[in-house]
């Protein structure tokens, strides 16, 4: 692939073939050595119709179905823009919420182990059915329109759970009628689970703090312990996803539309098929933070019951969803569909749609890294690039079944535990999936978002503990 710097931590991909814009990749060198097959993702995505400014990459991007994983595309709604769900991603609205302990390392060390024996006993995890709040039909419905606001008026949380999350903690627009029978039935019974694999609840300490006031803003001080839980909307949005895939990829020669991969497969945002994915999307959305609200909940119950410690939400945001946001194109404010997968929306200070104890500071950027080194919060700051966004995770590098043969999941745990994590996985295999090994290093990929002018560093956190899907 031939692309050329043209900043700091930023390379391009000058239009050829089928693009309508660059191609655009946030790296160090070293990174884009890593990301060079997820590339040819990167220029298929610049073809789709309507697409403006340029197809993203984050620091963190590998190979996905159609878009990469770490990808970021606006399309211009008024001027014929496309939604796909393919820039989306199956585990639609998967996402990361941090809640901060009041207490710190020192004071919980005594306890950690009846703590993490507990979490790994209440948190339903691994592939299938089971969840910590079974709902009727009718319960399912509310949860489709109004997320965790339903969840929290159930009784399942506090006020503040609602200002602290994206969107006040569920999105507008959704269409629980655009969800099928096959979806509501996969999802019925899985409110409040993890889900497999990379998905995880784990206990943090921060480690370090880079900017005082913004970390004290947040609700984080050092030495303090955190809750992270990365999960999505488990077989709902899998099968959403599936369903308007095949949708769409019927109706686009209708609309005239070709793409150089099928699984990029997309409709105007401003078309009955468009409209219909995205209002699904939405509903999947409020189903994955309301998801995340009952698995919050549960450590709750497991933190106050273990270690008298209460748990205070910091943010909860997405990293796998398409929004309708107003952005300035070529000094025109257009309004765009953002699709952002494996990628989170990073607000800068003075956002208006940041809740007023976050307006002067920005908004909490929660990017996990693996379960054997590090995360990171950041923050999102003026003129951010890409639509505002930055990475998700550290991207993995192996595959799933590369990793597992590094490392048996026993041989693993036990490594994990000698550095003083404490490991509760449901499946060996499962496990040595995650093998940290396997993940790009999440301090080299921050630094380069950092240094792309993406975001921020306000704090690192480190393991103490991982529930493993
Ligand atoms: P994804 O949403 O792409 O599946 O995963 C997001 C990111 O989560 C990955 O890129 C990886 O860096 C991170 N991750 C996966 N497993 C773990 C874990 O057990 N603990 C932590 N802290 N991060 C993880
Ligand atoms: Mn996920
Ligand atoms: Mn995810």
């Amino acid at each position: 692939m031939e692309y050329v710097e043209e900043g700091p931590y930023r390379y391009r991909i000058a239009p050829r073939g089928s693009m309508r814009v660059p191609g655009v990749v946030f790296a160090s060198r070293a990174l884009l050595r890593d990301a060079e097959k997820s590339l040819e993702q990167v220029v298929d995505v610049a073809a789709l119709p309507g697409i403006v400014e340029a197809s993203y990459a984050m620091p963190d991007v590998h190979w996905g179905y159609g878009f990469p994983i770490g990808g970021v595309a606006a399309t211009d709604v008024g001027d014929g823009g496309v939604v796909s769900p393919g820039g989306v991603g199956f585990d639609i609205s998967c996402g990361v919420r941090l809640l901060a302990a009041d207490c710190d390392r020192r004071s919980l060390e005594p306890v950690l182990p009846s703590l993490m024996d507990g979490l790994g006993r209440v948190v339903p995890r691994g592939a299938g059915p089971g969840g910590v709040w079974p709902v009727t039909g009718a319960q399912l419905e509310r949860i489709l329109r109004d997320g965790s606001r339903y969840a929290v008026e159930e009784g399942h949380g506090e006020e503040r759970d609602l200002w602290r999350c994206e969107d006040g903690g569920a999105v507008a627009d959704a269409d629980p009628e655009r969800v099928d029978d096959r979806a509501r039935e996969r999802g019925l019974g899985q409110v409040g689970s993890l889900g497999s694999g990379n998905h995880f609840l784990e206990v943090q300490q921060v480690a370090e703090v880079y900017d005082e006031p913004v970390a004290a803003a947040f609700g984080l001080a050092a030495g303090q312990v955190c809750v992270m839980i990365h999960c999505g909307s488990r077989g709902l949005g899998h099968q959403i996803c599936s369903d308007h895939v095949r949708l769409m990829d019927r109706a686009m020669a209708r609309y005239g539309i070709t793409v150089p991969d099928r699984q990029l497969a997309c409709a105007p945002v401003d078309s009955p098929e468009g409209r219909a994915y995205l209002g699904a999307m939405a509903a999947a959305a409020n189903y994955g933070r309301a998801n995340r609200q009952l698995l919050a909940e549960a450590a709750r119950r497991e933190f106050r019951r273990a270690a008298g410690a209460s748990l205070a939400l910091v943010y909860d945001v997405s990293h796998n969803l398409a929004k309708i946001e107003t952005h300035p194109v070529r000094g025109r404010p257009r309004r765009l569909c953002v699709h952002r997968k494996g990628a989170t929306r990073a607000f800068p200070p003075g956002h208006p749609e940041l809740p007023g104890d976050l307006r002067a500071v920005g908004q909490p950027v929660l990017i996990p890294g693996t379960m054997g080194t590090a995360s990171y919060v950041l923050t999102g700051v003026p003129g951010g690039g890409a639509f505002h966004s930055t990475c998700h995770g550290a991207g993995r590098v192996m595959s799933r079944h590369q990793a597992a043969r590094t490392v048996g999941g026993k041989q693993l745990r036990e490594r994990l535990e000698a550095d003083g994590i404490a490991v509760r996985p449901v499946s060996w295999r499962g496990l040595a999936e995650e093998t940290p090994e396997a993940y790009k290093d999440v301090t080299e990929v921050v630094a380069a978002s950092e240094g792309a002018g993406l975001g921020r560093k306000v704090a690192r956190l480190v393991p103490l503990g991982v529930v493993k899907g």
